[in-house]
């Protein structure tokens, strides 16, 4: 939006809020959830992200016309502000039960038709800008400006928050021009990962075993899930998603995805007693799959700055802890708490 049309639109705002021009860097579960809170209190809210589509790590792969959720597996719910939450995207169709995951009563919820099904729902009313690496960012006196790997935005922002994983927001705030972001370049470092290796499979035949496995740690795999076994899936095609144990993922996390591939397909093979050949077989390596060391503060916000940051790595390694950190840092955009 163009200064003229930004100032047109606060002028015309009837009911004499202030309207913002936000950008979101990132459309991962953070992202969604402060852009459809920003949108909801009124502003005007611009979403940047590498990705081909929203989603970020609740991501569903389609290999022609095999689908894979290869990131997040499902939703589990502790905490009221999600439960609230799980109404909407149940009524919206975007969400169901996962009984095979489910079990002492937790519910396992995944997005339908796939995980990344959530994000485009939450997106609705934001202007989502795709497949754009955001590479650096600066203040001046017009406010925020960011700049692309085609160069800078014509655009300039009230607010700038980031929430990609905490290696990739330090990196871009070690760049920022005209204001010091080294405060939170060093809270940043506090943040750690584990990587996860995934292999996503297809079969011609059912695999003999259950629709989720879960292996003790120490070994190759963590977790395998029938994935066609999820709700609205393509029953009549066998695939699986297969993670990699995080030990085992550092270890190998410079290996080729081909070379990984094989072995963690023979580990797989050797767990279900499968003697079929896979039809599809690739590797996918998620450098920054689960947070192992917090924040363990919600989010960060300088509210002299207009500069803020929320992601799962503030406050833990799920979906829910993403959402959590978003909505504190709404609050503070807005204003709505110290
Ligand atoms: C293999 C795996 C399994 C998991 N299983 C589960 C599970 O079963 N249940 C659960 O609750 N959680 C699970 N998680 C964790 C869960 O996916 C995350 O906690 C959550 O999705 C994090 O959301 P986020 O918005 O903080 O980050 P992300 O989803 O990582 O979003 C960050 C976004 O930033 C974008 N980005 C990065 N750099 C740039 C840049 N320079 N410019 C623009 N965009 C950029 C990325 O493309 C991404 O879309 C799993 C994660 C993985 C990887």
């Amino acid at each position: 939006m163009t200064r003229a049309a930004r100032f047109t639109r606060k002028t015309n705002n009837e009911e004499g809020r202030k309207m913002q021009n936000i950008a979101v860097i990132g459309a991962g579960m953070a992202g969604c959830t402060l852009a459809r809170r920003l949108i909801d209190a009124g502003c005007v809210v611009h979403v940047f992200d590498k990705g081909r589509a929203a989603g970020g790590r609740m991501a569903t792969r389609a290999e022609g016309r095999l689908r894979f959720d290869h990131g997040a597996q499902f939703v589990t719910v502790r905490g009221d502000a999600l439960r609230a939450q799980l109404g909407d995207w149940q009524g919206a169709g975007v969400i169901a039960c996962w009984p095979s995951a489910s079990r002492d009563g937790d519910t396992h919820w995944v997005g339908v038709p796939g995980m990344n099904a959530l994000a485009p729902r939450m997106l609705w009313g934001a202007d989502l800008h795709a497949h754009t690496v955001i590479t650096g960012l600066g203040a001046d006196r017009l406010g925020w400006w960011l700049a692309s790997e085609a160069g800078m935005l014509s655009d300039c922002f009230d607010a700038v928050l980031v929430t990609l994983p905490a290696p990739q927001a330090t990196g871009l705030l070690e760049r920022c021009a005209g204001f010091d972001a080294g405060p939170f370049v060093e809270a940043l470092r506090k943040i750690r990962y584990a990587p996860c290796w995934t292999l996503m499979l297809a079969f011609e035949e059912r695999i003999d075993a259950a629709d989720c496995l879960r292996f003790p740690g120490g070994g190759i795999l963590n977790w395998a899930a029938r994935d066609s076994s999820k709700p609205t899936r393509d029953a009549t095609r066998e695939c699986w998603v297969v993670h990699a144990d995080a030990v085992w993922s550092e270890a190998h996390l410079e290996l080729a995805a081909e070379d990984v591939a094989v072995l963690m397909y023979e580990a797989f093979a050797q767990a279900t007693g499968c003697s079929t050949r896979a039809l599809h077989s690739r590797a996918h390596r998620w450098r920054y799959a689960r947070v192992t060391e917090t924040l363990g503060s919600s989010c960060l916000w300088d509210a002299k700055a207009h500069l803020g940051y929320a992601s799962d790595g503030c406050l833990g390694e799920r979906i829910e802890d993403a959402f959590d950190s978003a909505n504190a840092l709404a609050d503070r955009v807005l204003g709505r708490s110290a």
